[in-house]
């Protein structure tokens, strides 16, 4: 059992480091092949035409949809100035049907009527105003319906 742990392990490679040098340099003289070698720029052009065309997508209408509930940095489009919107909640439609749908409820679930006036305390239900601090004209409005 001793004598065959003890054994001398077999040499790992035949070559020297000298061969290995050798070796390391034979690839690379016979590696370049016709055919690669016929077309070499080819793929290059193609991969700038298809990113000329990705940057020559037309734009897209950002200030369209851009007021949120939250403040808005933007440009006022009456004075022209780069301002953070100034938001106020204003109530939309959302807390008038929930109060309607509350008062009619109110006749058959008795449900007490003084919370149909809820939604009109609460933000998630109110729409946001944007107005500009500057000249403080209204630029949009975030409506929750
Ligand atoms: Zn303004």
């Amino acid at each position: 059992m001793s004598d065959q742990q003890h054994e001398p392990p077999p040499p790992y490679s035949p070559y020297s480091a000298e061969d290995a040098s050798k070796f390391s340099n034979y690839p690379v003289k016979g590696a370049p092949a016709p055919e690669m070698s016929s077309q070499p720029s080819y793929t290059d052009s193609q991969n700038t035409q298809s990113a000329t065309r990705v940057i020559q997508l037309p734009p897209v209408a950002i200030a369209v949809s851009q007021f949120g509930q939250f403040p808005v940095e933007c440009d006022c489009r009456y004075c022209h100035a780069h301002i953070v919107t100034h938001t106020s909640k204003v109530a939309g439609a959302l807390p008038w049907i929930v109060m309607g749908i509350c008062f009619v409820l109110g006749f058959f679930l008795l449900i007490p009527w003084c919370i149909c006036c809820i939604p009109f305390c609460i933000d998630s239900c109110l729409d946001v105003l944007h107005t500009c601090p500057a000249c403080k004209r209204s630029l949009g409005r975030f409506s929750r319906i």
